[in-house]
């Protein structure tokens, strides 16, 4: 079901508020029971933890750019138990997907990537189109190199506004939600832009160890500082991370390492990738529990392939006295500490991760032979019109179809579900634009449009992107 969760929106078929419709998300049901201790009084309804397992704090990493020191960096993080998020461009094609940095950054999942858009330009400098464009397609990019979601964004040079040119902070803002951004590594991004609703992309705190040389002492004031004042950095987010660029070598990488390796148990760490991060803090906002029974609740909560990450839920009840806790019949991790019991609550397995992302060319996916697909732009009409053929082996399921389109539209993110497209059959949505907003900053350059196509097929999860490009003299009205 498409939920619209914090306000009943109806932004769902691209009327209403515009914003609304950036907080689509689908959710699915769980029944959880709780076997009480003997002598326990019944359970009051559980808070959602900020931070993973009930910990204190999450921490992460951040690694900017596609430089091939990150892998030397990356090799002494995880021998400290740090993990981390490494941005990365998408200039050139990748052969051998296999063996490209993103694949070898992200390992078994041990690290993750976010998007540092296709060519590191300064966005500002780039027509509304161009800016969306390049964050769009590294973040498809990277998500059918690696065969997982990204969810997670910092921007090139960081530069996302132009002084005297308020269109671009409110261009550059609708074009990371309508990527499916919903993390950012600039803080002020999301805390001080007025075109950004509350509550839709999640940020972290950075502390800065040295890109070439190590200052310890500096970095270990300022990590310090947030934990003194942490009441205020709270407000703003539950995780610190360190940062920026993988450059360290020789002495320096040694100085990191012995960074990281006080650093792993400083605090009562979640350690964690920004994508981690980032689909726990959307869980938490998204999801609702109710009690349903006297040991029984229902949870109703975000799929995993729509977060980005499939990391537990964490349910924190006061006191000790659960013995045990199931959802749909499966045991659920559990941990006592400070007179409180954490759960931790697993997908159900339908509603993971894709296990294969890909994305047409031409129509057609290697990856899923059978499943045509053709996304078209209309500038006589307005409308954009997707289109999904299935001569598969197997009828596909549970299909969400998200298209994003550059600035100038509005909707400029549009979702549309489809229980089931049975074999031979055939699946059209289409999307009525409002008149393009007019200026030459909102009009320049090609028009990028894109489809993401989650779906289970052959009983496996997968996501297919198609895109299409429209180039400016086509789309004169
Ligand atoms: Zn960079």
């Amino acid at each position: 079901m498409v939920c619209l969760s914090m306000t009943d929106a109806n932004g769902a078929d691209g009327t209403g508020d515009a914003t609304e419709t950036y907080r689509q998300v689908e959710t699915y049901k769980q029944v959880l029971v709780i076997k009480r201790a003997t002598g326990t009084d019944d359970l009051q309804p559980p808070q959602l933890s900020k931070v993973y397992n009930g910990h204190n704090w999450a921490l992460s990493t951040r690694w900017d750019d596609s430089n091939a020191n990150a892998l030397n960096v990356r090799r002494k993080m995880l021998e400290n138990g740090i993990r981390g998020t490494f941005y990365l461009n998408s200039r050139k094609p990748e052969k051998t997907p296999a063996t490209s940095l993103a694949c070898k950054l992200t390992g078994a999942g041990e690290c993750s990537v976010g998007g540092h858009s296709v060519s590191h330009p300064k966005l500002p400098e780039l027509p509304a189109n161009d800016a969306f464009r390049e964050l769009m397609a590294n973040r498809i990019t990277l998500e059918v190199l690696t065969d997982r979601p990204v969810n997670s964004l910092a921007f090139p040079y960081g530069a996302y506004q132009a002084k005297d040119r308020p269109e671009v902070l409110e261009a550059i803002t609708k074009a990371v939600l309508r990527t499916g951004y919903h993390h950012c590594v600039y803080k002020n991004f999301v805390t001080r832009n007025p075109n950004l609703p509350k509550g839709l992309i999640s940020t972290g705190h950075q502390v800065v160890p040295g890109d070439r040389q190590v200052n310890a002492e500096k970095f270990w004031a300022s990590i310090n500082k947030i934990r003194k004042f942490q009441k205020g950095y709270r407000k703003e987010s539950d995780c610190i991370f360190l940062g920026v660029h993988p450059w360290q070598k020789g002495d320096a990488l040694e100085d990191l390492a012995n960074v990281m390796s006080d650093l792993r148990n400083w605090d009562d760490f979640w350690h964690c990738t920004h994508t981690e991060y980032a689909a726990f803090v959307k869980q938490r906002n998204y999801t609702t529990v109710t009690k349903t029974g006297t040991d029984t609740f229902t949870i109703e909560r975000p799929g995993a392939y729509d977060l980005g990450n499939d990391i537990a839920l964490t349910l924190e009840f006061e006191g000790e006295g659960i013995a045990t806790a199931t959802v749909d019949g499966i045991v659920c991790p559990m941990r006592k500490a400070e007179g409180k019991t954490f759960l931790n609550i697993s997908h159900a397995a339908r509603q993971g991760l894709p296990e294969t992302i890909d994305e047409a060319t031409a129509g057609k996916s290697p990856a899923f032979p059978g499943l045509d697909t053709a996304l078209t732009f209309d500038t006589e009409t307005g409308q954009v019109v997707y289109t999904l053929s299935n001569s598969a082996a197997a009828p596909l399921t549970d299909a969400v179809l998200t298209v994003s389109l550059p600035p100038s539209f509005e909707p400029g993110f549009f979702r549309q579900t489809r229980p089931d497209l049975k074999k031979g059959a055939t699946w059209s949505a289409t999307i009525p634009l409002a008149d393009e907003q007019a200026g030459d900053y909102w009009r320049k350059g090609n028009r990028y449009i894109a489809a993401q196509l989650d779906f289970i097929l052959d009983g496996k999860r997968g996501r297919l992107f198609t895109t299409s490009t429209v180039s400016p003299q086509l789309a004169a009205r």
